[in-house]
């Protein structure tokens, strides 16, 4: 059971600290863009976690500023003139019209909507949603079949989830996130490969990652980019 207090006495600078109270051994901090909280073992004097928090001063200021950042670089759907999508810088050609519906076509993607403000973003993320299911699909089952894996796979789903791109199952679930469509064609391969990669290593051992390196030599330039650009492939 844990024991959560916004304690009155905990500060970093002249905010207020939350402390969290349970039966681990060692303390953490976690920062959020509105609350930093000190999860700590039970009977820490509060003297010992103050000094905990002054001890990573820097570090805080430096989570919170990288949060805000991220939270500033996240694209305005509503005010673009182009979406990103698959690496291409797609031109967003909006009419209005009497349904919602989108058209992709040389000139980019043509939406109708009867109504801008309420139907952008879920029309988007219907455009996303079914590329998905065409590319992931198709990618997926070339990249294993290629390693005769094919048989392994018992089913691909879509989702969108918070923190995860990908998923497979120990029956052969493999999972996506569409909004993946948002990023570079050879980040959404990586992802591929290593959902794939999973059909064989259901973990992150070395010889996981070698799987992964044979199905897209050179892919930590693309893991690497998934997890600096992942929090800007968003809809909202
Ligand atoms: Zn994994």
């Amino acid at each position: 059971m844990n024991c959560s207090t916004m304690n009155p006495k905990l500060f970093w600078r002249d905010q207020a600290v939350a402390m969290t109270l349970s039966r681990r051994k060692t303390m953490a901090l976690h920062v959020r863009e509105n609350s930093i909280e000190v999860r700590a073992p039970y009977r820490t004097p509060i003297k010992l976690a103050q000094t905990f928090v002054d001890d990573h001063d820097q570090w805080i200021e430096r989570k919170l500023s990288d949060i805000r950042k991220r939270k500033a670089e996240k694209p305005d759907l509503m005010a673009a003139s182009h979406i990103p999508f698959m690496g291409l810088n797609v031109a967003l050609n909006i009419e209005q019209g009497a349904i919602n519906r989108w058209q992709l076509a040389p000139e980019g993607l043509n939406c109708t909507l009867t109504d801008k403000q309420e139907q952008l973003l879920p029309l988007l993320g219907d455009f996303y949603k079914k590329q998905a299911q065409f590319w992931l699909n198709k990618k997926t089952l070339a990249v294993a079949e290629g390693l005769g894996f094919q048989n392994r796979i018992s089913g691909i789903r879509l989702r969108k989830t918070k923190t995860k791109w990908g998923h497979c199952s120990a029956s052969g679930q493999l999972q996506y996130n569409w909004l993946i469509m948002m990023a570079p064609e050879a980040v959404i391969d990586y992802l591929v490969a290593h959902e794939v990669a999973h059909l064989e290593h259901l973990n992150h051992s070395a010889s996981f990652w070698q799987l992964v390196a044979q199905i897209q030599p050179g892919f930590d330039r693309n893991r690497r980019w998934l997890s600096d650009h992942g929090h800007r492939l968003t809809l909202t």
